[in-house]
């Protein structure tokens, strides 16, 4: 087993070696200071899972066995592309997500960690997270991530509800995510995030009101609720369609999110964002990033990420998207050196609607400063000030616009997408008033 001295000394390690890279390259502007074009986060897909859970429609497979080394191999050379197409000279966080990463090896981890480093300015104390599956992951699995360089853990817990549990078709049981809850606790405390669902089909307010209870009596700093979405081509799809199931009840989840976040309010939790809630001070910056539109590089099969290529003049940013099947991929990385399959411009006006949609999801909304990064002309007051639907919304305590932004109140972050249906088409026609004659894609 992996001691922490061992995880203290390779992520140090990996540091210097970035440190000396820099050095040797002559850097000489101090990292924190690089410009948003030369900082990103980094998202790493392990596509592999156990078992297809009921309702899932993300891009996972269930294997016979792994080519692991060819993974990690393509993993790594994929990072090492991507970085130095996006000449990206500092990674912020680094989020292995899935599929199950917490299936992948140790050794996976730190290889994507340690390329990263040589590649970049890996900061010491970037967050790197890893998504977490309860029957994967005994505490011995869990040490050696973090001798890997991994310092937070992201959960899948979804239910305290043994019943429930199987109803979602996860491989563990309640007693095993406590389990798991407490060994990573023990092992990166304060750094621990739990997924709790809410809206699954015959579920009642009060009993997973109980089940949240439960949970704050075992949980660390951070906990996501999300709401079930039924997906079509999923189990839970098919069995709600072919009535062997009840169809989650969306005024009875919207009831279950009310009361929900309310009680996380009293036991000392910021809702920062839409599904997300800390105390402590510990947000997930690497999420973060994705609310307040920085860029970030997607690697593994399927991946998404949103960055300027180097030399690209004609247009600000693209969105990315790595091949889907993983046998696919890997030998378009062993042929190409990446697996993009697809890449999108984005034009500045897609890009404003993004730093809206994404920025009213948190509790800080958007800053003034923060929307002049992306659009120095046209300022919030001109969007927003004068419009009358806007008025009725502030009217009405949903949104607020003042010296320091735009954002939501509590009330109206819980209806943000009908808030948006309002807002986008504001921002788009004074976009349209400011440009008269818009060039196609901006
Ligand atoms: S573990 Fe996650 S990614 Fe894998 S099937 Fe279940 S929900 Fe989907």
């Amino acid at each position: 087993m992996a001691l922490p001295g061992a995880r203290a000394r390779s992520w140090a390690a990996a540091a210097r070696m970035a440190q000396r890279r820099r050095h040797a390259q002559g850097a000489g502007e101090s990292p924190s200071l690089a410009p948003r074009s030369q900082r990103a986060a980094l998202y790493v897909h392990w596509p592999y899972c156990e078992k297809r859970c009921c309702y899932c429609n993300f891009n996972k497979y269930i294997p016979r066995g792994v080519e692991e080394a060819a993974m990690r191999s393509c993993l790594v050379t994929e990072a090492q592309t991507l970085l130095r197409l996006s000449g990206v000279r500092r990674v912020e966080s680094v989020f292995f997500g899935g599929g199950t990463p917490s299936l992948a090896s140790p050794r996976t981890v730190a290889a994507v960690l340690e390329a990263v480093a040589q590649a970049t300015c890996l900061p010491a104390d970037s967050e790197v997270t890893l998504e977490v599956n309860p029957t994967s992951a005994p505490g011995s699995r869990l040490a050696a991530f973090g001798a890997a360089g991994v310092n937070r853990l992201s959960i899948g817990l979804q239910s305290l509800d043994d019943t429930e549990l199987r109803l979602l078709g996860r491989t563990h049981s309640a007693s095993n995510a406590l389990r798991t809850l407490a060994e990573a606790r023990h092992l990166f405390p304060g750094r621990v995030s739990v997924d709790l669902m809410l809206g699954l089909p015959a579920q009642q307010v009060g009993p997973w009101l109980g089940q949240l209870r439960e949970l704050l009596r075992h949980c660390d700093d951070h906990i996501s609720l999300y709401q079930l979405s039924l997906e079509r081509g999923t189990t839970l799809f098919t069995q709600v369609q072919q009535n062997a199931l009840p169809a989650p009840d969306p005024e009875i989840a919207a009831e279950m999110y009310q009361e929900g976040r309310a009680v996380l309010r009293e036991a000392g939790f910021r809702q920062y964002e839409v599904s997300n809630f800390a105390r402590n001070g510990a947000l997930s910056t690497h999420n973060w990033t994705y609310w307040q539109c920085g860029q970030y590089l997607g690697v593994g099969p399927g991946a998404h990420g949103r960055f300027m290529p180097q030399g690209a003049g004609g247009y600000i940013r693209e969105a990315r998207i790595q091949t889907l099947e993983p046998d696919n991929w890997m030998k378009e990385v062993m042929l190409c050196g990446h697996g993009t399959r697809k890449r999108v411009p984005l034009g500045e006006l897609e890009l404003l609607e993004e730093v809206l949609a994404m920025g009213l999801r948190t509790d800080v909304g958007i800053t003034h400063q923060h929307w002049q990064q992306f659009e120095p002309q046209l300022t919030l007051w001109d969007v927003f000030g004068a419009s009358t639907e806007v008025k009725v919304l502030r009217e009405q305590g949903f949104l607020l616009l003042d010296h320091r932004g735009l954002r939501c109140s509590w009330e109206g972050l819980a209806v943000l997408d009908s808030l948006l249906l309002i807002l986008l088409p504001q921002l788009q026609e004074a976009w349209q008033q400011r440009t008269p004659s818009p060039v196609p894609g901006g």
